[in-house]
C-alpha cells in the first residue's frame, strides 16, 4: 500500500522542472496519496530535507523556470554508506515511493538506491538531452528556444558588420542542442561530439561566402570540444572574415519553460505516479519514444545511449 511519495530534482536545474514537480505533486494527491519534497536533491535527502506538502505549494510555478526545490550535487552519492543513509532517512519518513527529476547522474543515484528496497522513478529533466532512454528531456525545448532567440539577435549584428559569429552552447557529451540550434537557424557550420570540426571544408565554405559578400556566418559549436577564440584567430587568418565569439553559457539553462517542456512536463509528471502505484512494476526511468511516453526498469535505462535523430547530421549538411 503507498501512502506517501517523495520528490526532489537533482543535477543541472531545467526549465520546466517546476511543472513537472507540479505535476507529480497533484497526481500523487488527485490519488489521495501525502505528497513530500525533497529539498536540494540528494544531497538534501541525505541532510533530511523533507517536507510535506498540500496543492497550494504548486501554485502559480508551472511557468517558473529552475527549480523552486532547488538541485545540488552530492559526488560522495557514488559511497554505498551514503545511499544507505540516504535509504534510512526515507525509512524514517515512512516515504514509500521516491520520484527523481534529472540527468544520468541523477538516474544512477536512484537505481542504487532502489537496491535497498526503496521505489524509484526517474523522469528525464535536463537542457542537455543526453540521456539515453529517451528522445527528449525536459528542458531541452527551452533551452533550443533561448539559443536560437540569442542567435537571432547576433544575425542582426553580424550582418551589419558582414562579421562571422561563433556561438558556443552546452551539450559536452550530446551535441543536440547544437544540431537543433543549427538546424533552425540555417547556420553555416556546426561543430559537435557527432559532427566534428574539419578545418579545411570550414575554411573553404567560408572563402567562397566571403567573394560572394555574404553579410553573416554563424557556426554553432558545442561547448568543451576546442577553445572558439582560436578557432576564431584561425577563421580570421585564413579566410579574411571578421570574427567573434559567444558562449551563451548559463543563460541556456534559464526562463520560462515551453508549452512544450510544460506539456511533457505534466505527462510525465502524471505517468511516474501511475508506476508508483502499480504494484507489479519496479523502480523504472520514464521517456519519450515516438511521441508516446513510455516507461522502463532502471538498469536497463541508466545503460542506455543517447542516439541523436536519425538523418539529422545529413539534413543539417544538405541544407547547408
Ligand atoms: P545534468 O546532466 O543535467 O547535470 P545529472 O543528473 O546527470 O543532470 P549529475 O551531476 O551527473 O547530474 O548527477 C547528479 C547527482 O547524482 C550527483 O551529484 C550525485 O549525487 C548522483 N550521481 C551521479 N553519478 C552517480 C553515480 N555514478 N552513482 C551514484 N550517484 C551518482
Amino acid at each position: 500500500m503507498i501512502r506517501r511519495i517523495a520528490v526532489l530534482t537533482s543535477g543541472g536545474d531545467a526549465p520546466g522542472m517546476n511543472a513537472c514537480l507540479r505535476a507529480v505533486i497533484r497526481a500523487g494527491l488527485f490519488h489521495g496519496i501525502s505528497m513530500y519534497v525533497i529539498y536540494e536533491g540528494l544531497r538534501g535527502l541525505v541532510e533530511g530535507k523533507i517536507e510535506q506538502v498540500d496543492k497550494d505549494f504548486t501554485q502559480d510555478i508551472i511557468n517558473r523556470g529552475g527549480t523552486i526545490i532547488r538541485s545540488a550535487r552530492l559526488p560522495e552519492f557514488k559511497d554505498p554508506k551514503i545511499v544507505k543513509r540516504a535509504a534510512n532517512i526515507l525509512q524514517d519518513f515512512e516515504i514509500d515511493a521516491l520520484v527523481g527529476i534529472g540527468g544520468d547522474g541523477t538516474f544512477r543515484g536512484l537505481n542504487d538506491l532502489s537496491k535497498y528496497g526503496i521505489k524509484v522513478v526517474g523522469i528525464p529533466g535536463t537542457i542537455d538531452n543526453d540521456v539515453g532512454s529517451t528522445e527528449q528531456t525536459i528542458g531541452f525545448s527551452t533551452a533550443l528556444n533561448t539559443i536560437c532567440s540569442c542567435i537571432d539577435k547576433l544575425k542582426d549584428t553580424c550582418g551589419s558588420h558582414q562579421r562571422c559569429s561563433l556561438i558556443e552552447v552546452m551539450g559536452r557529451h550530446c551535441g543536440d542542442l547544437a544540431m537543433y540550434a543549427a538546424l533552425a537557424e540555417g547556420a553555416e557550420g556546426v561543430i559537435c561530439v557527432e559532427h566534428p570540426l574539419k578545418e579545411d571544408q570550414l575554411f573553404r565554405k567560408l572563402r567562397k561566402m566571403k567573394a560572394q559578400n555574404k553579410s553573416h556566418a554563424i557556426i554553432v559549436v558545442s561547448e568543451n570540444l576546442l577553445d572558439i577564440n582560436e578557432l576564431a584567430k584561425k577563421i580570421e587568418e585564413e579566410t579574411g572574415f571578421d570574427t567573434r565569439t559567444e558562449v551563451l553559457g548559463r543563460l541556456q539553462r534559464g526562463g520560462s519553460p515551453s508549452a512544450e517542456d510544460r506539456i511533457l512536463a505534466a505527462r510525465m509528471g502524471a505517468r511516474s505516479i501511475d508506476i508508483v502505484l502499480d504494484k507489479d512494476s519496479g523502480s523504472r526511468i520514464i521517456g519519450m519514444r515516438g511521441g508516446q511516453i513510455v516507461d522502463l526498469p532502471i538498469e536497463e535505462a541508466v545503460e542506455m545511449k543517447h542516439e541523436h535523430t536519425h538523418g539529422l547530421r545529413q539534413l543539417i549538411d544538405m541544407l547547408q
